[in-house]
């Protein structure tokens, strides 16, 4: 039977709970937002009170705080500094590992010459990392998943899993996951995810799309769609009730609401043009003379993916690994080739990255690869704004100041 993905419940906050109880049961890891370190960060929930209830956030070029809300929402707060892309996509990840011991068993692709030549037999890596089998590898429930972010890995899902040579790992990953989506009432200083068509609403990826509801007087409810037949069945373990028509159409004017209220904008008309043609602008030099390389935007945004290898030993010698771990295109070596990088400058690095994320990632993977979700604004330590930069670029063309 198809799902209904028509109809509307909702839910009372106490189920929430209910939900996180009913999945850990049903063998997920249940992953969502929670207070730590004076931040709101993506971790293992044990229960759903770990959820950030009455926090929100405050957002700035550099700048991300806490703060004290009037009410008790649970997910009343913007993204925070990490994306579902550290479960999806980790910042680390062993490939393999090869103990020397002379046996000759074929090495994958990929094996360095000097481990052929030694008689090392390679021991290709059982995903997630550390030697879990698939049969022990977590089920992840995703709490909380916000529409720039849903946007996000449907993106990583087709640079990572949906070319001629799917990675692996990745697939493993995600096949299973159980996608809980909030979509945003209350945008973010540096949100712009409307002007990027990624949200405040959900509109597909998702298992169960659910919506804060909080009343003048205190009551606090989700409304709840269904994405996918399997989830009907979960919510038919929450206590729930069909949404009248007051409820469905109080949910809808929340996101429409988050939708005029973004804390940034960009103009997206001719933008990949528009960067492509600004190639050797000076804009790119004025960005430099501000940017610190630091590659943090590289580090919070959902959609970068690049890596690199590397090779490590033990002291004696007797056993090798090979590991992956997150790059960036701000580092020097990430152009390394030949001899010398090919992005020695700054501004060309910082030209790269945007022109990528902006332009050719359509070209490359048919989307833009910004969803909008301000993560490179607030935690650049220098404050540098996407959304101004472009700006900039469009102000300079048109011969404004
Ligand atoms: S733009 Fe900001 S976050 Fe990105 S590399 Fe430059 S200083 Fe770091
Ligand atoms: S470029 Fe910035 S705003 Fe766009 S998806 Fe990445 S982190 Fe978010």
């Amino acid at each position: 039977m198809a799902p209904d993905t028509t109809t509307t419940s909702v839910i009372d906050v106490s189920a929430l709970g209910i939900l996180v109880t009913t999945l850990q049961r049903r063998g997920f890891t249940v992953i969502g937002p929670t207070v730590r370190d004076g931040a709101i960060v993506l971790a293992e929930l044990t229960s759903a009170d770990e959820l950030p209830f009455g926090t929100g956030v405050r957002l700035d070029g550099g700048r991300y705080r806490l703060r004290a809300r009037d009410d008790r929402a649970a997910f009343g707060h913007a993204a925070g500094p990490q994306s579902w892309k550290t479960y999806l996509h980790p910042a680390r990840e062993r490939l393999w590992s090869a103990p020397r011991d002379g046996s000759a068993a074929p090495e994958p692709s990929g094996t360095p010459r000097s481990m052929v030549s030694t008689g090392a037999s390679t021991e290709p890596e059982t995903y997630p990392a550390s030697g879990m089998s698939t049969e022990q590898r977590p089920r992840y429930a995703f709490l909380g998943v916000r529409p720039c972010d849903l946007r996000a890995i449907g993106i990583l899902d087709r640079v990572l899993a949906g070319g001629a040579h799917p990675d692996a790992a990745y697939q493993t990953r995600r096949d299973g996951i159980l996608v809980i989506a909030v979509e945003c009432t209350e945008p973010g200083e540096t949100c712009f995810c409307t002007s990027m068509g990624a949200g405040p609403g959900a509109d597909d990826g998702f298992d169960l799309a659910l919506t804060e509801l909080i009343d003048d007087d205190g009551g606090h409810h989700f409304t709840v769609r269904i994405g996918t037949e399997a989830d009907a069945d979960l919510l038919r373990d929450l206590p729930h009730e069909c949404a009248d028509a007051a409820t469905r159409e109080r949910s809808a004017q929340a996101v429409a609401d988050a939708a005029n209220n973004m804390g940034r904008t960009m103009e997206t008309a001719g933008l990949r043009e528009l960067m492509v043609r600004n190639r050797n602008s000076t804009h790119w030099d004025d960005v430099a003379s501000r940017c610190l390389t630091c590659g943090n935007c590289t580090m919070v945004c959902p959609t970068c993916f690049c890596t690199t290898t590397e090779d490590v030993t033990d002291l004696t010698g007797e056993h090798a690994e090979r590991w992956r771990r997150w790059d960036s295109c701000f580092d020097l070596d990430f152009s390394y080739i030949h001899g010398g990088s090919v992005r020695t400058s700054t501004a060309s690095r910082y030209r790269q990255w945007a022109t990528h994320k902006l332009s050719t990632w359509h070209d490359q993977f048919g989307s833009s690869g910004c969803v909008g979700c301000g993560r490179c604004i607030a935690w650049c330590p220098v404050g540098i704004d996407l959304t101004a930069e472009v700006a900039a670029l469009r102000a300079a063309e048109e011969g404004s100041p």
